[in-house]
């Protein structure tokens, strides 16, 4: 079954350390306290560095939420150079004197805040704006950052890599958790989630494939120029603007969503029969989790193998090589859980990883393959010392175990044993409610728990104690 195998997930690094706990806390203490990059300003107060996340503490930043990006690319896949211009519409959600944004290598040449050149300054991965008037609580203010180079992808603790990946044809660009930074100045926390607008410009014969609705592409002076638009909001680490030589192909669903799928040809073959069900996988998640979120969908395979994993992308998964049933399923689930809900912190990447994986066994369950409960008890079989067992569920720990299989496999088991509890008929309702009640905003696993004591009626603190919450392998169910 694909839970077995699988380019999306994990190379599971090796069983949560408490020193590496430490380490995250010791980050997370730093960003609490100002280091001299972030003193007082002498302009009014500076927002923070970081939204205080355990596992990536500097990611994202305080005093302000963004409402749009709208990001003018440019690249080059012969010389991997990239040029941008973001502009950046938010609000002020307390005085500011400066403010930070999250950008990671290139080099910045312009920043104007309110259309007024600003002062800026650059601490890692922080790109620090001084605006030349200072901003009042509650101000809306539009930033415009023009910056350029050739891209450095961002390696995660775990080793992965993610960001703009360039390839042999163009650039890989998956976020997840970090790699936002690496293209695009923003917010980059999940947190903090924006509607976006695209403009990209390749040589003619390349294209650019972002999330969302494309508006239009234009050919003139041997390049083209796409224009996406994603008016849902979306968090920074699901922004896709991936570059290659793609076949493309447009349809419509049933329900009227159009599709637009952009293959490598290297991989169209083997692509083909997983991508010709995407219709199919949208309809039947629908039927169960409740309406597409979004409004557009499709599917970008690339040829990128050495990436290691797929991500879900908002409104069309990114593929790093021809996916199967199972692997589609899985990411198009994500867009009801983990695109439209979002995380309120990296600690909870059960609620996107445990719930498309269980999405995948309810897949299998009414598609002639094994039930959900088979899924379980053959996993439940590995013994005590197996790394599924490594760590609790709903808390990893770090950074490095946000992909491992206690998220992923031990999530859709906790799931498998809240239906056994509570019955098909509440669990569906559940995982209907979860999607509806927290569209298009963020969920916690307090509030999922609380969730399923509401539409149950039962107490069910032991079980997910248990299955969330405790080390090493539960007693026999
Ligand atoms: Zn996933």
């Amino acid at each position: 079954m694909s839970a077995a195998r699988t380019a999306r997930r994990p190379r599971g690094g090796p069983p949560r350390a408490g020193r590496a706990a430490a380490a995250a806390l010791g980050l997370a203490a730093l960003v609490l306290s100002s280091g001299p990059a972030h003193a007082a300003a002498p302009g009014g107060p500076a927002g923070a560095p970081g939204q205080g996340d355990p596992y990536f503490p500097l990611s994202g930043n305080g005093g302000y939420r963004v409402g749009h990006y709208a990001l003018d690319l440019g690249y080059d896949p012969a010389t991997r150079h990239l040029t941008g211009d973001a502009v950046i519409t938010a609000r002020a959600t307390q005085g500011l004197g400066r403010f930070d944004l999250d950008l990671s290598g290139l080099t910045v040449s312009r920043v104007r805040v309110d259309g007024r050149v600003a002062h800026w300054s650059r601490h890692g991965q922080e790109l620090v704006v001084t605006p030349a008037r200072r901003l009042r609580a509650g101000a809306a203010f539009r930033v415009e950052v023009a910056y350029g180079g050739v891209p450095r992808y961002v390696t995660d603790p775990d080793g992965s890599a993610d960001g703009w990946i360039a390839t042999d044809d163009g650039a890989f660009v998956a976020g997840e958790p970090q790699g936002a930074m690496s293209w695009f100045p923003s917010d980059n926390n999940p947190r903090d989630k924006a509607s976006y607008a695209f403009r990209v410009t390749v040589p003619a014969g390349y294209t650019a494939v972002c999330n969302g609705v494309l508006l239009g592409q234009r050919t003139a002076g041997g390049s083209t120029t796409f224009r996406w638009r994603q008016d849902q909001p979306m968090a920074s680490y699901l922004a896709t603007a991936t570059v290659g030589k793609f076949d493309v192909t447009r349809s419509t669903t049933r329900a009227g969503v159009p599709v637009y799928n952009a293959v490598d040809p290297r991989e169209a073959a083997a692509a083909a029969p997983a991508l010709a069900r995407i219709p199919d996988v949208l309809e039947w998640e629908s039927g169960l989790f409740g309406p597409y979120p979004f409004s557009a969908a499709g599917a970008i395979v690339d040829d990128a193998h050495d990436v290691g994993y797929a991500l879900e992308t908002q409104s069309r998964p990114l593929y790093d090589r021809a996916p199967d049933i199972g692997t589609v399923v899985h990411e198009t689930a994500h867009q009801w859980f983990g695109d439209s809900v979002s995380l309120t912190s990296w600690q909870d990447i059960w609620l996107n990883e445990g719930f498309a994986t269980y999405a995948e066994w309810l897949w299998q369950e009414q598609h002639g393959g094994p039930t959900a409960q088979a899924a379980f008890d053959r996993f439940y079989a590995q013994p005590a010392t197996s790394g599924l067992w490594a760590f609790p569920t709903a808390d990893p720990g770090d950074g490095a175990h946000i992909f491992a299989s206690p998220v992923y496999t031990r999530g859709a088991m906790a799931l498998q044993e809240l239906r056994t509890a509570v019955g098909d008929r509440d669990f569906f309702t559940i995982l209907k409610s979860w999607a509806r009640e927290h569209r298009y905003g963020h969920g916690t696993t307090a509030q999922f728990v609380a969730l399923s004591e509401r539409v149950s009626g039962r107490r069910l603190g032991p079980l997910f104690r248990t299955w969330l919450d405790t080390a090493g392998k539960p007693a026999a169910p």
